[in-house]
């Protein structure tokens, strides 16, 4: 099996069935534990909501400018519960969660994700 092969393999299965209201939920698919995972981006300079897209795995704003006030500059924010106007703006990212994770592996992963979403607003101020 080559790179390319493995890429396909890990990426196969996209979770189509789980309903986005659900906020974790088995995939029928694939049998995995799907996490939903709300995010909108942000304008850094006026907090204006922009129309957010995921390229390369990672949340970004559909624009590459504000269309308030012109600013490049953007935040990542996650949304824990989605609402009918955030909605045209977020993206759902659907997160495998690994059921057997202990405790000590369960706090890890917050830190991370904490980390990770603190890195993300650094990098774009
Ligand atoms: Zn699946
Ligand atoms: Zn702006």
């Amino acid at each position: 099996m080559n790179i390319l092969e493995l890429f396909r393999k890990n990426h196969e299965c996209q979770h189509a069935k789980i309903a986005p209201d659900k906020d974790v939920s088995y995939c029928p698919d694939c049998g995995e534990l799907i996490e939903n995972q709300w995010y909108i981006t942000r304008c850094a300079c006026c907090g204006v909501k922009l129309k957010s897209i995921i390229k390369n795995g990672e949340v970004m704003p559909q624009e590459h400018f504000c269309h308030n006030c012109g600013a490049k500059q953007y935040t990542v924010e996650r949304v824990n519960k989605i609402n009918f106007i955030d909605i045209n703006y977020a993206v759902l990212l659907k997160v495998v969660v690994k059921p057997e994770v202990d405790e000590l592996t369960q706090s890890w992963i917050d830190t991370e994700e904490h980390v990770h979403a603190k890195n993300l607003i650094g990098l774009n101020i």
